[in-house]
């Protein structure tokens, strides 16, 4: 068996998720905007148990979840949709940083290419922003909208986001967050974190299915919808924000990954923690000055280790660990070039060629991680 610790790339449908979809895509197979008749009733049920299980993770309202096909569509539709909706009142500044996933940076490439002005925000060492350039930024140069990823897919580094939120509420900035990494990893309650204003992520990386997930878009306090421009038009589904029929199976999936993953949330992190320390240590032993951790080992999100193993090409190292051990170099989303987030956060090429991604799941077992003795 090849032990997988690719799992920041995607991870196993859980055998619940899978048993609570398999109805949805043979017997139940009603369309939830259809009326009177029960299948419809049924999908339309299912949908609504399975927004507020997202919701629940989450912390916000059922309201607020909108059903996408994944981070990716959640990026492109927040970061457009307020870039439409909102530029001739509030200007065309866009803030990232570098180190964000291809989905916001190649969108905002776009927007820049259609006139918008976009800073990318340099990083630390460790990949993270430092506030005093936020601050910065709201006082001289107010932005239109603030894209910042909660915790990176390469090597795990938190940002601070509710430093960020709390800035933007008080000076009324648009503040979008990339969390696809951080959910299941991080215990967080949007409810707290009002400044938040909308949010991405993927079912995928909570072992739920592929091609569903979640842009959320925060209402008032008067509960008046935060509008922006729709990247779909159509049917106005999801109230208009995301047209078109609900994959109501794989929304299944992913209200069943959100209840597991609330459920097992305190457990879940402890144990994430408790793995990587025990493979630091595996690797430390076994491979002692030939390897260096690029990650942090504080404000990370547990389970994702960044390893150089110096002078070794990692597409050469992958491919011979490939019958025993699955991992990647970073974003499956960005392979073969290399990583712009080691790149931001001031590693040379050299370094960058020799860096592999280990990351866990909760459903790894200790015992599996001594596969890497065996080596
Ligand atoms: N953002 C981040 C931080 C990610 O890690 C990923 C998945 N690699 C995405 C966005 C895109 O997610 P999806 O491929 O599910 O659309």
């Amino acid at each position: 068996m090849v032990l997988y610790l690719d799992n920041s790339a995607t991870t196993q449908v859980l055998p619940e998720v899978k048993d609570a979809m398999l109805p949805y895509l043979f017997e139940e197979f009603g369309n939830p905007s259809s009326k009177f008749y029960s299948l419809a009733e049924n999908a339309k049920n299912v949908v609504k148990e399975s927004r507020d299980a997202v919701a629940q993770l989450l912390g916000c309202t059922s309201k607020e979840v909108i059903f996408t096909s994944g981070a990716t569509e959640s990026n492109n539709m927040i970061i457009k949709g307020v870039a439409d909706y909102y530029s001739e009142e509030r200007g065309n500044h866009i803030v990232t940083t570098k180190t964000e996933h291809p989905a916001v940076l190649e969108t905002c490439k776009y927007l820049e290419n259609k006139g918008f002005r976009v800073t990318y925000l340099d990083v630390d060492q460790y990949g993270r922003i430092n506030i005093k350039d936020i601050e910065d930024i709201i006082k001289n140069d107010p932005p239109l909208l603030i894209s910042i990823i909660w915790g990176n897919n390469e090597v795990g580094s938190l940002n601070p986001i509710t430093e960020i939120a709390t800035l933007c509420e008080e000076n009324d900035i648009f503040f979008h967050t990339d969390a696809t990494q951080v959910i299941g990893k991080v215990d967080f309650n949007l409810d707290d974190l009002r400044g938040v204003r909308f949010l991405s992520c993927s079912s995928h990386k909570v072992h739920g299915p592929k091609g569903i997930g979640t842009a959320v878009i925060r209402r008032d306090e008067l509960d008046i919808p935060t509008k922006i421009t729709p990247l779909l038009h159509g049917g106005s589904q999801e109230d208009g924000y995301r047209s078109g029929t609900l994959a109501v199976h794989n929304i299944v999936g992913f209200g069943k990954a959100a209840k597991l993953t609330n459920d097992n949330l305190p457990n879940n992190i402890e144990r994430l923690g408790e793995l990587e320390n025990e493979l630091t240590n595996i690797l430390n032993k076994k491979f002692g000055h030939n390897i260096v951790f690029n990650h942090d080992y504080k404000d990370k999100i547990p389970g994702i280790l960044s390893v150089n193993f110096k002078g070794v090409n990692n597409e050469l190292l992958m491919k011979n660990l490939a019958p025993y051990v699955a991992v990647s170099t970073g974003s499956a989303c960005s392979s073969g070039k290399p990583s712009h987030v080691l790149e931001a956060m001031g590693y040379s090429i050299d370094e960058i060629r020799s860096t592999i991604r280990l990351s866990l799941s909760p459903t790894t077992t200790k015992e599996e991680l001594k596969v890497f003795n065996q080596l």
